[in-house]
């Protein structure tokens, strides 16, 4: 089964994605993580990436779009896939479809997280990410067992640099003008499903699934 989750930032693709992932023992592709990543490791790449990430602005297309094409093809990736943060623009939309086609691949759903913007800003400044594994976690919401650490790996926990009150407000503006037409892109396909993103976590995933199954 193959996925593209979307949504505005701090939505909940990320902690959602990867359990939907996990449930369809498909593998879950993070855009923003595999970027943090390549930033991490300072790759040609990651150094090329970062200026935009701290702006909160779009890391370019050709960056993101190879990344992406790599992964969908290799071994792992053959039970399906779940794509979180890409596409993020109607280009970035419209090379998926091509690259799909080249594959003899197709998407089986698209699902669109919806939230308000209160919710979105609450959730985005209270945001806390492990810097060893990733896993996310909220001061309010889900906040970690011990004060500061991943639950998971034992991993420091920090609050992302696009997490910070000024970027928060540009990455939304960037979803505003260059995510949200992606609504027009799929918005008639059968494939294409809305689910509210305001409610509780399991319900969130509930949702999600019935929608996927559906
Ligand atoms: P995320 O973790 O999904 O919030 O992504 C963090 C940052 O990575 C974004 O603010 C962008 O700078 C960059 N990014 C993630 N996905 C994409 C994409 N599909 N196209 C361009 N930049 C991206």
């Amino acid at each position: 089964m193959n996925i593209v989750l979307f949504g505005p930032p701090g939505v909940g693709k990320g902690t959602q994605g990867l359990k939907l992932a996990e449930a369809f023992k498909i593998i879950h592709l993070a855009m923003g993580d595999l970027l943090r990543a390549a930033v991490a490791e300072k790759t040609t790449l990651g150094l090329k990436a970062k200026a935009f990430m701290d702006a909160g602005k779009l890391v370019t297309d050709d960056l993101v779009i190879g990344l992406i094409e790599e992964r969908i093809i290799a071994d792992d990736a053959k039970k399906g896939f779940l794509l979180d943060g890409f596409p993020r623009n109607v280009a970035q939309a419209t090379a998926l479809n091509e690259m799909l086609a080249k594959h003899s691949l197709k998407l089986d759903h698209v699902v669109f997280m919806d939230a308000s913007k209160e919710a979105l800003l609450t959730r985005l400044s209270g945001r806390l990410t492990c810097s060893a594994c990733g896993f996310g976690f909220h001061r309010h919401y889900s906040p970690p067992k011990i004060e500061g650490r991943c639950d998971k790996c034992g991993g420091t926990l920090v609050q992302r640099a696009d997490d910070k009150e000024e970027v928060i407000s540009q990455r939304l503006e960037v979803y505003a003008e260059q995510t949200a037409p992606l609504l027009d892109f799929y918005g008639n396909e059968d494939m294409f499903c809305k689910v509210n993103a305001e409610a509780g976590m399991d319900e969130v995933y509930t949702s999600l699934l019935e929608a996927v199954k559906g």
